[in-house]
């Protein structure tokens, strides 16, 4: 099959019978519905691009298991070339969406599966990486966007799955058949889940023999019969629900999306389990997961970051501020910062190497080191954007009182009107354009974009503390240590 265009991906959604819930209700037409669709604009946009000669080299890739040309979001990594050009995708889709485009979490899923099935199968004599490959063909051929899952909801932090009072707030098996496996808990904040054909799910942590039932990974398809959605809300999101919302939008077009996915007792057959109790394996998985996802951020945040940049260097120019030195200044701390954390996202890539099954995994240690400077950074470069727009980023008028014709005052002027002259600016400049670069920043720092740049940027690809872990263990603080001794002299 050929690769689908991003409105045959749209038409392909409708056909899915997924179960959707937002604000207490089933959404019947979540395709369409004006809180939903902007984060499926975003995944048609991967379909599209890749239809566009310009993009293709980044975009699609040669499968190594069918020899077709592939959407690079479902390729197994084949070299550290494969892996940079992974990340100038990323950055390349964040210019373009200024949202969290969804669909790396399915690509970063699929590498870390493939390397560690293979190496399951060599330890357990299992036969999980035939299976998975024959499921990585079927996604590659059919060009379907694969939601990768592991967050679970977690209970109390302070015990072990089995120990949770709620056996349920870990994802795990209930039933073993001769055909398969029944399932239940959920995955929380799961990025582009409703907007995906499939799921690949993984365990959320690594695991013991107590708590090998945990010890669970599968594909599932989005409208099984137990599995449904409840649709994570984000800021001003009833804004995209007022009549002819436009302006204050921000971003009309693009934004992300996370949900609560509860499997309620889910059967998953044979051919689709991926890992069933081999509990020892399941911190090898989260790990190779969370390092490809750690790299990911590498492009995708520094994208979004170009753009608010650019929305930050416009807001100048539009007060009239942009020769102003300490304005100049800000800017280059911005580039400066979102650069940084490109050279991560390229360093760990370039630094990959091919694991036993073939395909390439990043260099772990520099990829949480980038995804630990994503936890600072983004913050750091929207506080600069914050203070070059000026607080009228957060106080403006809304789009209506811009529009209304309605006369107040005493000199026959429209609310329109007085608005436009209290918020015209520098010479030459609309109040609309003023006014449209201000909602865009607003809708990043502050709005339902900063789901996918702020506080994504935090816990997105697992929270700080967690990379603090694998910097520790990727250190190598003893060989640093006999560098030391041998230059000091030191004979112990
Ligand atoms: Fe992709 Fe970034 Fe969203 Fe993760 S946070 S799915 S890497 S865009
Ligand atoms: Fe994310």
């Amino acid at each position: 099959m050929t690769l689908m265009t991003g409105a045959q991906y749209i038409e392909s959604l409708r056909k899915l019978n997924t179960k959707v819930y937002l604000f207490g209700e089933e959404v019947k037409n979540w395709v369409d519905h004006p809180m939903i669709r902007p984060s499926i604009n975003c995944l048609a946009l991967t379909y599209d691009l890749a239809q566009d000669p310009q993009y293709v080299d980044l975009m699609t890739a040669k499968s190594n298991l069918t020899g077709n040309t592939v959407n690079r979001f479902s390729h197994l990594h084949q070299s550290t070339a494969d892996l940079v050009k992974k990340v100038k995708m990323q950055r390349l889709l964040g210019q373009k969406t200024a949202s969290c485009f969804q669909r790396c979490v399915g690509m970063d899923a699929f590498n870390a599966m493939f390397s560690t099935t293979y190496e399951m199968d060599k330890k357990h004599g299992t036969q999980y990486h035939d299976r998975f490959k024959k499921y990585v063909t079927y996604i590659q051929d059919n060009d379907l966007v694969v939601d990768g899952a592991m967050t679970d909801p977690k209970g109390d932090r302070g015990v072990s799955p089995s120990q949770q009072r709620d056996p349920d707030l870990f994802l795990r098996i209930v039933e073993k058949r001769a055909d398969g496996i029944v399932v239940r808990g959920a995955k929380c904040h799961q990025t582009g889940s409703i907007n995906s054909h499939e799921h690949l799910i993984m365990p959320t942590q690594a695991m013991t023999e107590a708590d090998k039932s945990y010890a669970v990974s599968f594909a599932i398809q989005s409208d099984v019969p137990g599995l449904f959605m409840v649709y994570g809300r984000q800021s001003c999101d009833t804004r995209k629900l007022e009549k002819d919302a436009d302006v204050d939008l921000g971003n009309k077009q693009f934004g992300g999306q996370e949900a609560l996915v509860v499997f309620d007792d889910v059967f998953i057959p044979n051919d689709r389990v991926f890992m069933c109790e081999e509990y020892d394996f399941s911190g090898m998985l989260v790990e190779r997961f969370a390092g490809y996802h750690r790299q990911s951020y590498g492009g995708c945040k520094v994208g979004v970051g170009d753009v608010i940049i650019g929305a930050a260097a416009l807001a100048a120019d539009y007060n009239g501020a942009q020769k102003a030195s300490h304005i100049k200044d800000k800017l280059i701390e911005m580039t400066h910062l979102n650069e940084t954390l490109y050279c991560c996202g390229i360093a760990c890539s370039a630094e990959g190497y091919a694991t036993e099954a073939g395909n390439y995994q990043i260099d772990l240690l520099l990829a949480n080191v980038c995804k630990q400077n994503v936890t600072r950074f983004p913050y750091e470069i929207v506080r600069l954007a914050e203070d070059i727009a000026g607080g009228l980023m957060v106080t403006m008028p809304s789009e209506q009182d811009f529009k209304s014709d309605l006369k107040v005052g005493q000199s026959g002027k429209s609310i329109g009107e007085w608005c436009n002259k209290f918020f015209a600016a520098a010479p030459g400049v609309t109040t609309e354009n003023r006014m449209r670069v201000l909602r865009f920043l607003e809708n990043i720092c502050l709005g339902s974009s900063a789901v996918g740049y702020r506080t994504e940027s935090m816990h997105g690809a697992g929270s700080p503390q967690a990379q603090r872990i694998m910097i520790a263990r990727q250190g190598n603080i003893a060989q640093k240590k006999e560098l030391a001794k041998v230059l000091a002299g030191i004979k112990e």
